[in-house]
This record gives structure tokens, C-alpha cells and sequence, in this order.
């Protein structure tokens, strides 16, 4: 397997940072589980961050084609690469510093996805999770639910006409 450095953005997270850990001996300590699932060992590692909502810096434990297998976090980068050195001795010298800003991360997300962005609020697929595609348009579930509650009230107000 070639040793690819990441693409700008995995998911919807900007890679701050990568290593190649595939031939560090893994270290059992803390455990990651995913679903019920416990990850151990993996090839590659990316610290990065939402581009959406910011939970902080995040470690992506990645296969060799940087799709992620898991995740977990710590409070800064520094704790996040502390973090990675308990189970990847050594690992420490071997981060290699990505410098993507975010308006270029930003670009290759709407290059990834197409520019999908809700036609209605214009919020990007990281800032909406759920969405409803139509021929033509996308409208994001805070829309559908904004414009329901409106039809809702709107509803309310007018005299009941069944009773008529
Ligand atoms: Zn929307």
C-alpha cells in the first residue's frame, strides 16, 4: 500500500496533522470503542478539525486510504498528540503538519459534495446533517422544520372551516 498523505479534508474535518504509525509496535492503553466494536491498531492517524461545529481537535484513526475508523479527542493539539504517543511510541516525531486554511478546506468540501448547500438557508451538508434532495433543490431538515411550524401556526390562526 503507497504511503498517500490524507486529502485536505476527511469527512467534513480539516487535517491539521498526519502520521504513518502502520510499523509502531501498538501499545494497549485506554480503550476506543466503536459501536460495541474495540479498535486497536491502525495504519494511519490524523488530528483534525470540524469544520462545522468546533468540539475541538480530534485524532482520526484511519485504514490506509485515510477512510476513518474511529475518533477520539482531547482538549488541545498538544493533549491530542500526547494522547496518540500512549498507544504509538514515537509517533511524536513523525507529525507532518498540513497548512490548509480554512477557506481552501471549505473549497474542497463544496468541490467534494458538489457545492450542495440547502437551497433555502444555504447552509452546507456539515452545518445540516439531514436534507431532503428534490429534482432541483435541497432543503435542510431546520428548514422543513421551521416552515412546517410555520404552516402549523398559521393553521391555528384561520376559523376552524369544517365547523361551518
Ligand atoms: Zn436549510
Amino acid at each position: 500500500m503507497p504511503k498517500n498523505p490524507p486529502p485536505p479534508v476527511i469527512h467534513s474535518a480539516r487535517v491539521l496533522s498526519y502520521a504513518f504509525v502502520d510499523d509502531i509496535p501498538y501499545r494497549k492503553h485506554g480503550r476506543l470503542f466503536v459501536g460495541d466494536k474495540l479498535l486497536e491498531a491502525v495504519p494511519r492517524l490524523a488530528i483534525v478539525v470540524n469544520l462545522g461545529k468546533d468540539i475541538g481537535p480530534l485524532l482520526d484513526h484511519c485504514d490506509e486510504e485515510w477512510n476513518v475508523l474511529g475518533t477520539s479527542g482531547a482538549d488541545s493539539v498538544a493533549a491530542v498528540m500526547a494522547l496518540a504517543e500512549l498507544n504509538y511510541p514515537g509517533v511524536a516525531s513523525r507529525w507532518v503538519d498540513v497548512n490548509i486554511s480554512v477557506e481552501d478546506a471549505l473549497r474542497f468540501y463544496d468541490e467534494k459534495t458538489g457545492s450542495a448547500t440547502c437551497d433555502f438557508c444555504g447552509k452546507r451538508p456539515f452545518d445540516f446533517g439531514e436534507c431532503v434532495w428534490g429534482p432541483s433543490a435541497i432543503i435542510c431538515r431546520s428548514c422543513i422544520e421551521a416552515y412546517y411550524q410555520g404552516f402549523q401556526e398559521a393553521d391555528s390562526e384561520k376559523p376552524d372551516l369544517a365547523d361551518k
